[in-house]
C-alpha cells in the first residue's frame, strides 16, 4: 500500500531532508532534525501527495490514509505518554501546512487541536494552571473558526477587546482564568450563531476538518496568487505537519520566538530574532504583540539561550545555509519547532554566501549555487536614496528597517486600489495598518510597503525581504485612517496620491518624490563576482551605444558590447533633422548629399564607443527600424517640420503617409532597408571604419563587427555584405590603411534560422534577435502582444511571458537548431544572443547549454547575466556528474 504519512520525532524518523518535494521543507527537516537528535515535539507528515490526490478526487483522501493517520496518532500517544481526546492525560496537536517552496504566511495553521469542554478541565488540572488550560482552548476556538470555518478571526478579537474594557484591563496577559472561561463561552457562542453548529468536540473530527482545512488551502486565492508571482509553477500540493503541542504559554519560564543564524536583513553573523515570554507562535508571528529582541533571552533565560546559540550554530553547519528557526521554551525545556533556510536580503546573501565560503563551511561552487539568487543580485543593484537628500523636515516617521532599498509612489491604502493604480502605470506605496496574505498582489503591485504595525518576522516585512522589495514595518508614529484614505503623524497629513519616498534601509518614510541613486556595489559584491567569472564559461556582453553605458557595462563586468542599435545615434535636434532630410530625398543624390550631413556625427559617436571599449569587441547593427518611426506623426509637427524644411505641408503629409505602413515591424526596415537604400549602409560602414582607422593612428586598439539586421535569405546578406567590403575597400585605398573587422548576421527571423547553414557560408558570426524572433516564431506582436498575454497568463494557457523569458520548446529549437547547422559549416562560428533574454536566468542556462558564446544585456543586468551564466555552468557539470539526472 502507498505511504502517506512519515512519522518523527524521539530520535529517529521515517523521512530525512531529501524528501522535501514528498514531505514539503517543513515536514522534511523536521524528520532531518529528528534524525539528528534535536529536541523536536514528535509528530507525523502527510505527504504532498495526499493533497494532490485530494484536489484531483472531488476532495477525498486516499485509500489507506485515514488507517494510516490513526496508527500515527497511536504511535504519537505512546511516545508522549498522552492520548487525543482524553481529559486525564491529554495530548493537543499543532496541524501546519509545509509545502515544498516555503510560502510564508500562505497556509494555514491550527493549534491546540484536542481541546474540549472535558480536555480543557483535565489539562486545567493536570497543569494546575487554570488560565492556561482556558487560554489554549479559546484560541483553538479562534483559529479552528477562522480556518476551518471561514470565520473572520475579527469577529473574536472583537469579544476579546470587549471583555477587556468590561473588566478594566489592558493587556491580554491580565486576563484571568476566569475571564478565559467566560471568553471561552463567548467565542462558542459566536461560533455557533457565525456556522449554526455546536463547536465540534470530537477530536477525530477536528482533526479530520483541520487536515481538510490545510489541503484547501493550497487552493486558496491567497496561495494561488503566491504561487503565481512566485513562478511556482511545478508543484501540486502542500503536506500537513501533525505534532504535538508544546507551550509556550504556560508562565514566565515559557516563551516562543523565531530566530535566523544570521542578520536576514545585512548578512551579520550574530544571532538575530525575537521572541515573546508566555506566549504561542502565533503571536510572534502575526505582529500582535511586540516582541523582545533575541538578546534579551540570554539575560532572561542564560542556559536556554546557550542551548538555543549551540542548536543554531549546528543546525547552520548541517543544512550548510543561514536558518531561520523557531522556537518554544515550555517550562524551562527548550523545543525546535521548525527549521529553514532564512529568507534574506540581496546584501545580506552577498555577504553571508562570502563569509560561509571564508569560514570553510562552503565551496565557493555550492555558494554560487543556492546560497544566492539573480534575484539577490538584482536587489543590490537597487537604487537608494543620498541622505542629503532627506531633509529632517520631510522625515514623516521611523520604523523598522524591514527590507532594504528606497521606493517612491503616490500611497494607497488598499490592495485592490494598489493593484488597480499599477495597472494603470502609477508607481505606488501600499500603506497599511498590517498586511495579510490577502495584501500579496497589492504588494506586488508597489515599489515599496509601509505598515504601522507589526516587527521584522511580521507577514509584511518576510514578504517583502524575500520579493526585494523595500519595505519600513511597525511604524507607529503614524496613524492610518483607512476611512479617510489618509495617515498622519500628528502634524502633517497625507493622502491617497500624495509622493511619499520609502527607505527600507533606514526605516524612514519622507515626504515628497525624492531622487533615486543607483547602488554602490559592495566589497562581498565583488569578491562573489570574481569567484562568478572563475566558473563561467559563457561571455558576457552588454547592450549599449552610448560612451556612458558602454562605461557602466565595463564597470558591472562585460566584455563587450553585442549590440550597438544605431537607430539610437540618430535622435537629437541636429541629426533628428539631417536624418528627417535623408528620409524624404526624392533621389539618390539627394539622400547620398542628407547621409553626408550625418556621416561625422556617426565617426564622433563610434570613435567614443570604440575608445571607452579599448580593444574590446563591439558589435555595431546596421540601421535596422523602419525609417516611419523617425519622422513626426501629427499635423502640428508635420506642420512644423514643413516650414523648416520649405516644403509645402501637403506634400510632406502625403510623403510621410507614403512611408507608413500596416504591419512596421514585418515592412520595410533591417536589411530591406540596406538594401532599397545601399548609401545608408555605405554612410555607415564608411562611419565605423573610419573612426576605427583614426583611432589605430593614435595606437588605439578597436575590434569592430559589422551585423546585418533582419536577414532572411542569404541573397539579401549577400547583398549586404558586397555594400560593406565595396565601402572598406575604397576607403582603405584611401587611407592606405586596413582595419580588421567582421561581418556577420543577427538571426531574427524563423527562416533564417532554418537555413543557417547556408547563411553560416557568408557570415563569420551570428547574433540571435530573440525579440523578433519570438514575435515571427509565435506570430505575436512585440508591441501589443500584452493586450492577451496577461489573459493566457493567468488562464495557464502559458506559464511564462515569451518575451522575457525564452520559449525553449519552440523559439529555442530554433536557436539550438541554427547553431549547430551553423557550426556545421563553420566550427568557428561566433553564436551570441542580443535579445531581452540575455538578461533572464533561465534562458541563460538554455544559452549556456546550447554552447553559445557570449549573451548580451542591457548593462544592468550584467552582474546577474555572468552570476547566472556561473550557475548554469555549475548545474551542467552537476547534470554530466549525475548522468542528466537532477539530485
Ligand atoms: C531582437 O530582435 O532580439 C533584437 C535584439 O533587435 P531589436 O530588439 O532591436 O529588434
Ligand atoms: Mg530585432
Amino acid at each position: 500500500m502507498n505511504k502517506f504519512v512519515f512519522a518523527f520525532g524521539g530520535g529517529h524518523s521515517d523521512g530525512d531532508r531529501t524528501m522535501k518535494e514528498l514531505l514539503g521543507g517543513k515536514g522534511a527537516n523536521l524528520a532531518e532534525m529528528s534524525n539528528i537528535g534535536l529536541p523536536v515535539p514528535s509528530g507525523f507528515t502527510i505527504s504532498t501527495k495526499s493533497c494532490e490526490f485530494y484536489h484531483q478526487n472531488r476532495l477525498h483522501w486516499p485509500d489507506g490514509l485515514e488507517v494510516q493517520v490513526e496508527d500515527a496518532i497511536a504511535e504519537l500517544e505512546k511516545k508522549t505518554d498522552a492520548v487525543l481526546g482524553d481529559p486525564a492525560q491529554p495530548l493537543l496537536l499543532s496541524v501546519r501546512s509545509g509545502a515544498a517552496v516555503s510560502m510564508p504566511g500562505m497556509m494555514d495553521t491550527v493549534l491546540n487541536l484536542g481541546m474540549n469542554d472535558d480536555v480543557v478541565e483535565g489539562l486545567a488540572k493536570k497543569t494546575q494552571n487554570a488560565r492556561f488550560a482556558y487560554d489554549d482552548y479559546r484560541r483553538f476556538i479562534d483559529m479552528f473558526a477562522d480556518v476551518v470555518m471561514g470565520i473572520p478571526h475579527e469577529a473574536f478579537e472583537h469579544a476579546m477587546a470587549d471583555l477587556k474594557v468590561e473588566k478594566g484591563i489592558v493587556l491580554d496577559i491580565e486576563l484571568t482564568a476566569d475571564h478565559l472561561k467566560e471568553l471561552v463561552d463567548r467565542y462558542k457562542a459566536i461560533y455557533r450563531i457565525k456556522t449554526g453548529y455546536m463547536f465540534p468536540q470530537e477530536s477525530r473530527e477536528q482533526l479530520r476538518l483541520s487536515i481538510n482545512a490545510v489541503f484547501n488551502s493550497w487552493e486558496s486565492s491567497r496561495a494561488k496568487k503566491y504561487r503565481q508571482v512566485n513562478k511556482i509553477n511545478s508543484l501540486k500540493g502542500t503536506a500537513v505537519n501533525v505534532q504535538a503541542m508544546v507551550f509556550g504559554n504556560m508562565g514566565d519560564t515559557s516563551g516562543t520566538g523565531v530566530c535566523f543564524t544570521r542578520d536576514p536583513s545585512n548578512g551579520e553573523n550574530v544571532l538575530y530574532g525575537e521572541y515573546l515570554v508566555n506566549a504561542q507562535g502565533e503571536d510572534v508571528v502575526a505582529g500582535i504583540r511586540t516582541p523582545e529582541p533575541i538578546v534579551t533571552l540570554k539575560q532572561q533565560m542564560p542556559k536556554q539561550y546557550e542551548e538555543l546559540v549551540t542548536i543554531t550554530t549546528m543546525l547552520e553547519k548541517h543544512y550548510k545555509d543561514m536558518q531561520d528557526i523557531e522556537f518554544t521554551i515550555q517550562e524551562g525545556k527548550l523545543f525546535i519547532l521548525q527549521t529553514r533556510s532564512g529568507k534574506r536580503t540581496g546584501a545580506a546573501a552577498l555577504k553571508i554566501a562570502v563569509e560561509m565560503v571564508n569560514e570553510g563551511i562552503v565551496e565557493k561552487e555550492k555558494a554560487i549555487e543556492s546560497l544566492v539568487s539573480p534575484e539577490h543580485l538584482d536587489q543590490v543593484l537597487h537604487p537608494q536614496f543620498d541622505p542629503a537628500d532627506i531633509k529632517e523636515k520631510a522625515i514623516l516617521g521611523k520604523g523598522l528597517p524591514a527590507s532594504p532599498g528606497a521606493a517612491v509612489g503616490r500611497v494607497v491604502f488598499s490592495s485592490e486600489t494598489a493593484e488597480a493604480w499599477r495597472d494603470k502605470g502609477e508607481k505606488v506605496l501600499l500603506v497599511r495598518v498590517e498586511t495579510s496574505p490577502e495584501d500579496v498582489g497589492g504588494m506586488d503591485a508597489s515599489e515599496g510597503i509601509l505598515t504601522s504595525r507589526g516587527g521584522m518576522t511580521s507577514h509584511a516585512a518576510v514578504v517583502a525581504r524575500g520579493w526585494g522589495k523595500p519595505c519600513v514595518a511597525g511604524c507607529n508614529s503614524i496613524i492610518i485612517n483607512y476611512k479617510n484614505k489618509s495617515f498622519t503623524n500628528g502634524r502633517t497629513t497625507i493622502k491617497e496620491g500624495d509622493w511619499v519616498s520609502l527607505d527600507g534601509t533606514r526605516g524612514e518614510i519622507i515626504k515628497g518624490a525624492l531622487p533615486l541613486h543607483a547602488a554602490s556595489l559592495s566589497g562581498d559584491f565583488r569578491q562573489l563576482m570574481k569567484w562568478v567569472d572563475e566558473i563561467r564559461t559563457l561571455g558576457v556582453r552588454a547592450n549599449a551605444e552610448t560612451a556612458e553605458d558602454v562605461a557602466k557595462a565595463l564597470e558591472f563586468g562585460a566584455e563587450g558590447v553585442g549590440l550597438a542599435r544605431t537607430e539610437h545615434m540618430f535622435f537629437g535636434p541636429e541629426r533628428i533633422m539631417a536624418m528627417r532630410k535623408m528620409i524624404l530625398s526624392d533621389s539618390t543624390e539627394d539622400r547620398i548629399h542628407h547621409l553626408e550631413e550625418l556621416l561625422p556625427f556617426q565617426v564622433d559617436d563610434f570613435t567614443e564607443i570604440f575608445k571607452e571599449l579599448d580593444g574590446k569587441p563591439v558589435n555595431i547593427r546596421l540601421l535596422d527600424p523602419p525609417l516611419h518611426e523617425f519622422l513626426p506623426h501629427n499635423d502640428e509637427e508635420i506642420g512644423h517640420l514643413a516650414d523648416i524644411l520649405h516644403i509645402p505641408f501637403d506634400r510632406l503629409k502625403n510623403k510621410v503617409n507614403s512611408l507608413s505602413e500596416f504591419n512596421p515591424m514585418l515592412g520595410h526596415r533591417g536589411c530591406r532597408l540596406g538594401i532599397t537604400y545601399p548609401e545608408i549602409t555605405k554612410m555607415q560602414v564608411r562611419a565605423i571604419l573610419t573612426a576605427a582607422l583614426n583611432l589605430k593612428k593614435e595606437g588605439i586598439k578597436v575590434h569592430p563587427e559589422i551585423m546585418i539586421p533582419l536577414v532572411s535569405t542569404v541573397q539579401e546578406f549577400k547583398n549586404q555584405k558586397q555594400a560593406v567590403l565595396e565601402t572598406a575597400r575604397s576607403l582603405f585605398e584611401e587611407y592606405n590603411d586596413t582595419i580588421a573587422f567582421q561581418l556577420g548576421t543577427m538571426i531574427e527571423v524563423p527562416r533564417a534560422a532554418l537555413i543557417a547553414d547556408e547563411i553560416a557560408k557568408e557570415a563569420e558570426f551570428f547574433s540571435f534577435g530573440t525579440n523578433d524572433l519570438t514575435q515571427m516564431t509565435f506570430g505575436f506582436s512585440r508591441d501589443d502582444a500584452n493586450i492577451f498575454l496577461s489573459h493566457y497568463l493567468s488562464e495557464k494557457i502559458m506559464t511564462v511571458d515569451p518575451f522575457s523569458s525564452l520559449d525553449i520548446e519552440g523559439v529555442g529549437k530554433l536557436v539550438t537548431m541554427a547553431t549547430q547547422a551553423g557550426r556545421s559549416i563553420n566550427p568557428n562560428l561566433r553564436v551570441g544572443i542580443c535579445g531581452e533574454h540575455g538578461g533572464d536566468p533561465n534562458s541563460i542556462e538554455f544559452f549556456h547549454n546550447n554552447g553559445l558564446d557570449y549573451i548580451s544585456c542591457s548593462p544592468y543586468r550584467v552582474p546577474i547575466a555572468r552570476f547566472a551564466a556561473a550557475q548554469a555552468a555549475l548545474k551542467a557539470k552537476q547534470m554530466e556528474k549525475t548522468d542528466g539526472i537532477v539530485v
